[in-house]
């Protein structure tokens, strides 16, 4: 059996009763980065064995991590945060599982886009979530096709990259879309920023440095 367990995205405790009775239970978990994900499995008090599986690995490890559980053995896979297969690995696994007719758990829990989605103040009866736009090649065509899109959009984006994802928004969709970007969800500098594209770029051009990790949420076309 598959277990995907999603792990918090800033917070420690964000995270269930049943994700870490899963993580104490299975008999290997694959992370993203053992290191980063040792300091979570620490404060909890996971000693479940780890090994790595990430994005330049996942095709050599994937059919050991398959043969395994084709004996019997019970994997979570975890990113380094967040819900697995959302921006992080995890589709190229679930998809060996399927071929093989593995069982996936999927449970429920953190990852970033739905806070922000819902703290935006925007529509969120219907979304799209893009990820994270091409940085170069095809990056005008989706910004294109996006300006014409209906629902709500949801992004996600480096601090370092934030601000020419801004203007670039602003350029496709005009400067007064609607939109909100959520910065360093559930930890200490946590902030929501909301206007319109040309207000929330105003903000983020004034602060010295844009650190963290950001979501970006744009009013679709109405
Ligand atoms: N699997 C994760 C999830 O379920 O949200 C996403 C992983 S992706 C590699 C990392 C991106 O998620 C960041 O660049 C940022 O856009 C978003 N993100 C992750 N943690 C965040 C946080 N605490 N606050 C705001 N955005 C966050």
């Amino acid at each position: 059996m598959l277990y995907l367990v999603p792990t918090p995205i800033g917070n420690l405790d964000d995270i269930t009763l049943r994700a870490l009775r899963v993580l104490r239970e299975v008999d290997l978990i694959a992370c993203e980065d053992t290191r980063r994900s040792g300091h979570l499995l620490d404060h909890h008090d996971v000693d479940t064995p780890t090994t790595s599986y990430h994005e330049h690995n996942e095709r050599e490890k994937t059919p050991e991590l398959i043969a395994r559980m084709r004996v019997g053995h019970d994997i979570a896979l975890i990113s380094d945060a967040g819900s697995p297969g959302i921006s992080d690995p995890g589709f190229y696994l679930t998809r060996a599982c399927r071929e093989e007719d593995i069982d996936i758990c999927p449970l429920p829990g953190p990852t970033a886009l739905i806070p922000a989605l819902t703290a935006s103040a925007l529509p969120s009866d219907r979304f799209v979530f893009e990820g994270f736009l091409p940085k170069k090649q095809g990056r005008q065509t989706r910004l294109t096709e996006l300006s014409t899109e209906p629902r709500t959009i949801v992004l996600y984006e480096a601090p370092y990259r934030l601000l020419r994802t801004l203007d670039d928004l602003i350029e496709h969709f005009g400067p007064e879309r609607p939109a909100a970007v959520a910065r360093e969800l559930t930890k200490k500098y946590e902030e929501i920023e909301r206007g319109t594209l040309e207000e929330v770029r105003a903000y983020f051009a004034g602060c010295t440095k844009v650190r963290g990790e950001c979501v970006v949420v744009v009013q679709g076309v109405s």
